[in-house]
């Protein structure tokens, strides 16, 4: 199948009011183009570089997310080139997003990366310390912080896949009702890959990030 017959299928299984991003990492522009003569509009990057490469290949309605750990020193390179940065593991590099959107004169919108998995190498913020951030973020113009992205423990057990997307949730709820309660634009809850999509649906998921099961396996 080619990533448009798998667009067509993936969308056609997704819940109501799910988005999904088709996270094309490591494959090529014409796999990209693709998935977009199916419709799919949002695509997610992990590497500054391939995003540089990539982004003036593509058309321009394109809506693209950065989704991988990014260095301080690649914000610059990022910022104009992205609707979404939701790999937001840091007050560092939260403020350098900022200042840079800022600078610009180009508000960019940004997810926090929620650390619940048990790996100790997954980046993001602990649940303590999205609630110790929440008021600076919640006041930032130049990054519009509009929600939580997370990811589970690497494992088969589905109990603890849907405990931590449950935890995910939760972190996302609080910041809804405090920080964040003035905020209806605060409404992204971006949790589920190919294999556990359907539980982080399951447990409150409304923007799926799918790479494998569209493009297949990354080079
Ligand atoms: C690569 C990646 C994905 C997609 O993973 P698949 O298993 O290929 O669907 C989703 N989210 C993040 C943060 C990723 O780095």
């Amino acid at each position: 199948m080619t990533p448009a017959d798998k667009i067509r299928e993936i969308t056609r299984r997704l819940p109501g009011g799910v988005r999904l991003v088709a996270v094309s990492k490591f494959h090529p522009v014409q796999a990209i183009e693709s998935a977009y003569s199916a419709g799919q509009r949002i695509f997610g990057e992990s590497r500054a570089q391939e995003l540089a490469v990539k982004v003036p290949a593509l058309p321009q309605d394109i809506e693209w997310h950065f989704i991988g750990h990014l260095q301080t020193n690649k914000v610059k390179a990022v910022v104009p080139l992205v609707h979404t940065i939701q790999s937001i593991d840091s007050l560092r590099l939260l403020r350098a997003v900022d200042a840079e959107a800022k600078r610009i004169d180009r508000p960019v919108e940004v997810y926090l990366q929620v650390h619940v998995a048990a790996e100790e190498t997954k980046f993001g913020f602990t649940p303590l310390e999205l609630l110790e951030v929440a008021d600076e973020a919640a006041a930032m113009t130049g990054a519009r912080v509009t929600g939580v992205m997370g990811m589970a423990s690497n494992t088969d057990d589905t109990v603890r896949i849907a405990a931590d997307f449950a935890a995910i949730r939760a972190c996302f709820d609080s910041l809804a009702h405090g920080a964040f309660r003035s905020r209806p634009d605060f409404r992204n809850i971006s949790m589920g890959m190919s294999g556990d999509w359907r539980l982080a649906v399951e447990q409150g998921s409304n923007m799926v990030r799918i790479g494998s099961d569209i493009f297949g396996e990354r080079q």
